[in-house]
């Protein structure tokens, strides 16, 4: 089965690896969040795209949650030291990556190519693709001001609540090559428990990615975050409370109207499953481990076959 998966950083990319763990990791096609994307020391780093790669490449760090196993911190330091930019961390081992995309960008080679090169370097079968290679970066309108994605989330821990979500420069931005070809040749469309506004609201603010998603001819599913009203970790709940009115399974579907034909939601959150107008799936969603992980992915796998 061929399927083709939206994500983010952390929790799409833990829903990632369970997916290729019970498919053929060839099968499966990620489209992923560049909307986080920073230029750091000179670097430009795709946190989201990252976190993707690590998971699928088996060298996350599952304890941090974020970054690299085995990494160390010595650049940083010295960049601290010498009083330069260290407000947002990156270790030895992740700049080495940085460093070969950085190189590659100013070169003129597109992310796309960048991030597939990487891939295959660190032995991946699945494809990651960007979800553009144009320049769309998610700016967050906050009472404290108006701040691009990683001010508000690293800089500022987040702490601001959020009026509005900004996707800058996605008007203009196309699909990268192979995203649209992924869609299409999907036996199912799967959004991964990523936050709807800031890691899949990126990737469906470009316009034709949102239109392939409308036009589907394969069901789609997504998973849900949120777990008894609650993000696992993050600023997801706190964003659908003040954006969306609340934290149901209803008010996470109705981010995803019209291309979505399931959500997976958690046990806890079944008596939400009422209200859905899509295809509740009712299953145990926390990651904890490799089997929970397995076990979301074949829940959700299975789930989709019934639909077709
Ligand atoms: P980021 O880009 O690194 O912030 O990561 P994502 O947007 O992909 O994932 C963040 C979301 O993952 C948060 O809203 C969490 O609630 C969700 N998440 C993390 N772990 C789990 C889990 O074990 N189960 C579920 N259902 N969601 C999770
Ligand atoms: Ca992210």
């Amino acid at each position: 089965m061929r399927v083709a998966a939206l994500s983010g950083g952390v929790g799409g990319a833990r829903f990632l690896s369970g997916l290729v763990d019970v498919l053929d990791p060839g099968e499966v096609a990620v489209i992923g969040n560049v909307g986080d994307d920073v230029e750091v020391l000179g670097l430009h780093v795709s946190p989201d795209l990252d976190s993707v790669l690590y998971a699928l490449a088996g060298i996350a760090d599952e304890e941090r949650g974020w970054g690299r196993s085995d990494e160390t911190w010595n650049a940083l330091e010295t960049v601290a030291a010498l009083g330069g930019e260290a407000w947002f961390r990156l270790g030895d081992r992740d700049l080495g990556l940085h460093l070969v995309r950085t190189r590659a960008l100013r070169d003129g080679t597109p992310l796309s190519a960048v991030t597939a090169d990487l891939a295959a370097s660190l032995r991946i079968e699945t494809r990651v693709l960007p979800a553009t290679d144009d320049p769309l970066r998610t700016h967050l309108l906050t009472p404290a001001g108006r701040f691009a994605f990683q001010q508000w989330f690293v800089a500022r821990g987040h702490r601001d609540e959020v009026d509005a979500v900004e996707y800058e420069g996605a008007g203009e931005a196309r699909a990268a090559p192979g995203v649209l070809e992924a869609l299409e040749t999907a036996d199912l469309i799967v959004l991964a428990p990523s936050n709807p506004y800031v890691s899949i609201g990126p990737i469906l603010a470009v316009a034709e990615i949102r239109l392939a998603l409308a036009r589907r001819r394969v069901p789609a599913v997504a998973v849900s975050p949120l777990i008894g009203g609650r993000a696992v970790k993050g600023p997801a709940d706190r964003m659908l409370q003040r954006l969306a009115g609340g934290t149901s399974p209803a008010h996470v579907a109705a981010r995803y109207e019209g291309l979505i034909d399931a959500l997976v939601l958690d046990e806890v959150d079944e008596a939400g499953a009422a209200e859905l107008s899509v295809r509740p799936i009712v299953t145990r969603t926390l990651m904890r481990d490799v089997s929970a992980r397995r076990r979301l992915a074949d829940a959700t796998l299975e789930a989709a076959g019934a639909l077709t």
